[in-house]
């Protein structure tokens, strides 16, 4: 596969990659205008009409409203009883959910290569991670400073709730404006992601902080919320929306399930999760992979404008890439 390749290689793209899908990348944006109600209503159907990654973490955030984090009567007062037992939902969120994909994928292998980008298996007995193995680095990182930084807020944002400072709503009060919350926060939480990722690839933080995260150019689960404790602070402040917006512990359970778990699930290094050779579950996606590759580009998600807004999207193409490279040399000059 390091094989030079000849210039004229007609699908150069192709033999770098275990699976990428059809490219150039289409222009998957929801902001699109004019708007398409087509496309607007697909993306619907597949985000919030089916069992999407989307419909499962709002569901299970209302099952850890429910029966798993503490009430917000219990809130009201700081004790360290309902802090833990926040701290260990969370512990055990991140364990089921990157530990069940990491076992799904990468130890009892269900799907083989099948939809995997990268050829590669997660890195072993190299330097460069700590334990020499890239998958117990990746979890050092996200159950130590990832999940009690999450909690930290988590717990900072139920007080607050639970005691008047911050506006609320109750389904009944509030219907529509709590629908419309579920709908927004993704798209909240990626505008938050855009600009903060172009402040961690600012290169003094980049050298810092963001190469990290950016070890992982083959990424799995694990990846997801490996991060350095300043990047997983920028990263877990989208939480403050609660602050300022009116919104329900469902909205703030299902964020916090979104940033934490649920890096796991963009980052399994598979496009699609497979049963019986049907796409069930969309996970990862070529854009943010594209992303680990060639580090700036991509900085967002693919159905947010601001990369193609901004001229930073790679669409996966040969001229996406050389000027990826051009613009990376043109930032790090200087370092
Ligand atoms: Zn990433
Ligand atoms: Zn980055």
């Amino acid at each position: 596969m390091t094989d030079a390749q000849p210039a004229t290689d007609p699908e150069p793209m192709s033999r770098e990659w275990n699976y990428h899908p059809d490219l150039p990348l289409a222009d998957s944006s929801i902001f699109k205008w004019p708007p398409e109600p087509r496309f607007l209503g697909r993306w619907v159907w597949r985000n919030w009409l089916m069992m999407s990654e989307r419909v499962m973490m709002v569901l299970l955030a209302t099952l850890c409203w429910w029966l798993l984090y503490p009430s917000l009567e219990t809130a009201k007062t700081v004790a360290p009883g309902w802090i833990i037992q926040v701290w260990l939902v969370n512990l055990g969120l991140m364990v089921a959910i990157a530990g069940g994909l990491h076992w799904f994928f990468y130890m009892r292998r269900a799907q083989g290569k099948a939809l995997k980008f990268d050829h590669r298996e997660p890195a072993r007995g190299n330097r460069l991670w700590n334990f020499s193995d890239q998958v117990h680095d990746n979890m050092f990182w996200s159950l130590g400073s990832g999940v009690a930084q999450l909690t930290l807020f988590q717990v900072a944002i139920m007080w607050l709730m639970a005691n008047g400072y911050v506006p609320t709503i109750t389904l009944a009060s509030n219907p529509v404006w709590f629908i419309a919350g579920l709908v927004l926060l993704p798209i909240w939480s990626a505008f938050h992601f855009y600009w903060v990722h172009r402040l961690l690839h600012v290169p003094f933080i980049y050298k810092h902080v963001h190469a990290l995260h950016h070890r992982n150019v083959n990424i799995g689960p694990w990846s997801g919320l490996s991060m350095h404790p300043v990047e997983h602070l920028l990263y877990i402040s989208s939480l403050l929306i609660h602050c300022v917006i009116a919104s329900h512990p469902i909205h703030l359970f299902f964020h916090v399930i979104y940033l934490g778990p649920g890096a796991a699930m963009t980052h399994t290094g598979y496009e699609d999760l497979l049963i019986k050779d049907k796409r069930k579950l969309a996970l990862g996606t070529f854009y943010h992979q594209l992303h680990h590759r060639y580090y700036e580009c991509n900085y967002g998600n693919q159905e947010m404008p601001w990369d193609r807004w901004f001229g930073t999207f790679h669409n996966g193409s040969e001229e996406g890439t050389r000027v990826t490279r051009a613009r990376k040399k043109k930032m790090h000059r200087n370092i």
